[in-house]
């Protein structure tokens, strides 16, 4: 008998029915998906090569376009969550001997340090003063410099005014995480001379995790070409992912079957931000987090970021109150309210909880609502021995 020779059986969950309870998603990401960017992902597949598919993909590309606001060609979604377009923009941008600054502002400095480090090229490890960059960029002569936007981890806002063309003066390309920020907080990618930018599907724009935006300016693109060895990674080779986005006048070529569902849901979520508008967009994230922060003093806690225009309006971090512990109040949340925050990360971890108003979760109705449900764990969480 065939079943004679399984000695694994299925497996008892799968033979249940799947659940996935209802959540308010108020970390730091991802943020609740909207129906209509649900449904988007929800339809029949079509070939990965289908005109169809390529038409979804150009207007992926025009949506990136609008939102970093860049008119630059080499324009994509990586196939991957924010990580890897990370990975994705080091590794095409570093070739053996080149030198990284890194910008040490929280939890995504760190990460793409190790990456730097992963490929032999990280000379130094930075601080986000412009003291430090000058500094370092006269010092150590990197290639790139990167540096995080919105740092989710501290809930700091880095302000990116004139770092391009000081990269530009010492022969450095600017490399900037916007993953946390995009359409909360304004970017200009080629007013401010960003040679790379990306960020993520899952934060404002609302879709699932798994793809991720990208966009190289003309002397990112220039340094690529002009390389003398391949990318370590095939799957992230800026020249074949170009050709497959139809970046380089080519006649596209398979390179990787693109999760086409998931560019599905990207798209939507890129087509509401285009209706809305990046300003009114903005607008909305910075109205709801002035009227959280408000209603946290109110309750008597302490923002962790004093100065108001170093806040991300996407994510907020408050300190965690003596008396309490930090895992109890995210916990009592969740249990009873059925919402989540999150504590810190990182270099933040124990020292902070985390609030994330992002895209379609940024409503004055949510601030409401968790401030109700910190008030309810703030009267239940207290412990006696801290
Ligand atoms: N950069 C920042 C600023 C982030 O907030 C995150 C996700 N929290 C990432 C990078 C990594 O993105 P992902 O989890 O999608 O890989």
């Amino acid at each position: 008998m065939a079943t004679s020779l399984l000695r694994v059986p299925p497996p008892q969950g799968l033979l249940r029915p799947l659940t996935v309870p209802e959540r308010l998603l108020l970390g730091p990401g991802p943020s609740n998906v909207p129906p209509r960017i649900l449904a988007a992902g929800g339809r029949q597949l079509l070939g990965h090569m289908h005109p169809e598919v390529l038409q979804v993909m150009d207007e992926i590309k025009a949506g990136i376009q609008y939102a970093f606001q860049t008119r630059n060609r080499l324009t994509l979604a990586i196939s991957g969550t924010g990580h890897c377009a990370m990975e994705a923009a080091l590794l095409n941008l570093l070739e053996h001997g080149d030198a990284a600054l890194v910008a040490i502002n929280g939890i995504w400095g760190q990460r793409a340090a190790d990456i730097a480090r992963r490929l032999g090229r990280l000379e130094t490890a930075g601080c986000h003063l412009p003291l430090y960059f000058m500094q370092g960029l006269v010092h150590h002569k990197p290639s790139v410099l990167f540096i995080t936007h919105g740092e989710s981890s501290t809930g700091v806002l880095q302000p990116l005014e004139g770092l391009g063309k000081l990269c530009h003066r010492h022969g450095c390309l600017l490399l900037v995480d916007a993953v946390a920020s995009l359409g909360g907080a304004p970017i200009f990618m080629d007013q401010q001379e960003i040679d790379a930018l990306y960020s993520g599907s899952q934060k404002v724009l609302n879709a699932p995790p798994g793809s991720a935006l990208i966009s190289f300016s003309e002397r990112a693109r220039e340094k690529m070409l002009k390389r003398k060895t391949k990318p370590l990674s095939f799957y992230l080779d800026m020249g074949w992912l170009a050709n497959y986005w139809g970046c380089d006048g080519e006649p596209r070529r398979y390179h990787h079957t693109a999760p086409i569902n998931s560019f599905f849901s990207l798209r939507e979520g890129l087509a509401m931000l285009a209706e809305l508008g990046l300003e009114s967009s903005w607008e909305q994230h910075r109205a709801n987090c002035v009227q959280l922060c408000q209603g946290l003093r109110d309750l008597g806690l302490e923002l962790f970021v004093k100065e108001e225009k170093a806040r991300l309006p996407t994510i907020t971090t408050v300190k965690v109150p003596g008396g309490y512990a930090w895992e109890d109040i995210v916990t009592f949340l969740m249990d009873n309210h059925s919402i989540e925050i999150a504590g810190g990360l990182g270099p933040s971890l124990g020292k902070v909880l985390r609030i994330g108003l992002m895209g379609c979760n940024s409503t004055s109705c949510n601030v409401d609502r968790l401030l109700r449900a910190l008030r309810d764990a703030l009267g239940r969480c207290r412990r006696s021995s801290l």
